[in-house]
């Protein structure tokens, strides 16, 4: 079993003051295959003060050295893409070939994507022609806490560091207990790549533990948080003492609003992405709703799906979904199945219980429901699991109550082949992003949600600027840069 209970603090790896031992278990065998440590105060406290002492340094560095660093961090990344893939396929379960181009992948567009986004952030320009001795500088907001969740490790932890980075914060990365593997790596090639000592650390730990003591460090001037809207909520509290500034990426109960009209592809490919990554994404759209004149053939069509779609164990080939993360997690998502059920929605594919062929692994069925309404907790609960509500409806009206009647608004979907449809749609669809007829969105699109979903932007000229603070300066003289 690998011994992986190091931190990462002002650049070298050091044995935890306070620490407490955890396994990382492989979710397609339940067995352990590392073993890392969760970190007290005497931990969270050096790296804070770490990432303090290298603040004023970092923060005043020409903007071109920083951007520098992250082009070395690019190179590394790559060179390490398949032991990235194969630490997130073994921590989280995710199949390998989805691991090396989905999950590895985003870490490395990210990075792509804030590069070249990094030309587009001002951070010194002018008001305006009417004050000319008035310069708006955007800095650091300074030292940040990053905490991040299991299900797309990479993907969360390079929306966050990376513009961390490059806007001239110092951090300390806290990721997830249940999938720190990757972060470990990614601290590897942060170090390989020459971040200055202090500029990053990492401490493991859990949310009781690293996760309060940064929340409520008064050395923290950030918070930037993905995870559950419970956490969410623990942390704003907690954060409130200092009156630092909290960026939430929380959870999610996607609409898919399918129209009559739709191109023939669009239930089947809604019904993929509610299973990909095994159900696990903040985004999944899982409540699909589909106008009444083509409900039956939709529901028979997702039922196909859910049928073809293969489950295997997360080191095999192929285009498989792989186990659920934990054994919290399974439980979870069988208690909502039966709770289905209970409630009286139609199990049209799937169900309770693993996949035929396996007795051991958090492996669970894809499972469909038709007949659900918006009432049900199957429908209001965000599952993480390959779990989809099917929910009739009759015209716009109806849709777009039912899509917004939740206390999240991270992403919903559109399918339609009426353009003026769609876009009256998006107006009216409350969330951070509205995707239409499978059209993913572009490079360095803000990621975030409204409402309970939370309050960040991630990725991008967004991303980098909510890691920046506005200063208003008058009296500058213009005969000095
Ligand atoms: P989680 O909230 O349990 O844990 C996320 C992280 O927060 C972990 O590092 C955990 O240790 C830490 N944490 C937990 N409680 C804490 C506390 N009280 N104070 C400080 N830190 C605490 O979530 P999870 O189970 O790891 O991840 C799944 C959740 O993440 C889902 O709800 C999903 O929707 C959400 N998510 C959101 C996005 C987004 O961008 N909106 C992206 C991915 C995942």
């Amino acid at each position: 079993m690998q011994d992986k209970r190091n931190f990462y603090i002002n650049g070298a790896w050091v044995a935890p003051v306070e620490g407490t031992d955890l396994e990382v278990i492989n979710p397609s065998t339940e067995e352990p295959c590392a073993v890392i440590s969760l970190g007290g105060q005497a931990d969270t406290d050096a790296a804070v003060a770490a990432a303090k002492a290298a603040l004023e340094g970092w923060m005043y560095a020409d903007p071109a050295d920083r951007l520098a660093v992250v082009k070395r961090i690019l190179e590394v990344y790559r060179s390490r893409s398949d032991d990235m893939a194969l630490a997130i396929s073994t921590e989280m379960g995710a199949p390998i070939d989805m691991a090396r181009a989905s999950q590895a992948g985003a870490g490395e567009s990210h990075i792509r994507n804030f590069i070249a986004a990094f030309d587009k952030v001002e951070f010194i320009a002018p008001l305006g022609d009417h004050a000319p001795e008035d310069r708006i500088i955007k800095e650091a907001v300074g030292v940040c806490g990053l905490i991040t969740p299991w299900n797309w490790p990479m993907n969360q932890v390079s929306l966050k560091v990376i513009p961390a980075l490059l806007a001239g914060c110092t951090m300390v990365l806290k990721p997830s207990e249940i999938a720190p593997l990757s972060s470990i790596l990614w601290s590897e090639i942060l170090d390989e790549a020459g971040v200055p000592k202090g500029v990053y650390n990492m401490v493991n730990g859990d949310g009781p533990g690293v996760g309060t003591q940064l929340s409520v460090h008064a050395d923290v001037d950030m918070i930037s948080f993905t995870g559950s809207t419970r956490a969410g909520i623990a942390i704003s509290k907690n954060a409130a003492e200092t009156l630092k500034r909290v960026h939430l990426e929380l959870g999610g109960k996607g609409a898919n609003v399918i129209f009559a009209d739709a191109d023939e592809k669009a239930v089947r490919r809604g019904a993929m992405h509610c299973f990909n990554n095994t159900g696990q994404s903040c985004n999944a759209p899982t409540r699909m709703l589909v106008e009444r004149s083509a409900y039956d053939r939709a529901v028979e069509i997702a039922a196909e799906t859910a049928e073809a779609t293969a489950v295997g164990l997360a080191s095999e080939t192929g285009r498989h979904i792989g186990p659920l993360v934990s054994a919290a997690q399974f439980d979870k998502v069988q208690d909502l199945i039966q709770k289905g059920i209970d409630e009286g929605a139609r199990l049209v594919a799937g169900g309770p219980g693993r996949p035929e062929g396996f007795n051991r692994g958090y492996f669970v069925r894809p499972t469909v429901f038709a007949d659900v309404n918006n009432d049900m907790t199957i429908a209001r609960e965000e599952i993480f699991g390959p779990v989809l509500s099917i929910i009739p409806f009759e015209g716009e009206d109806e849709a777009i109550r039912i899509a917004n009647d939740t206390v999240y608004g991270l992403t919903n979907y559109v399918q339609s082949q009426d353009g003026a449809r769609r876009n009256r749609m998006a107006r009216r669809l409350r969330a951070g992003m509205v995707e239409m007829n499978g059209k993913s969105r572009g490079a360095g699109s803000p990621f975030g949600g409204m409402k309970q979903s939370g309050n960040g932007r991630e990725g991008g000229v967004w991303g980098i600027e909510d890691f920046l603070e506005v200063k208003a300066v008058s009296g500058w003289s213009n005969d000095h840069s």
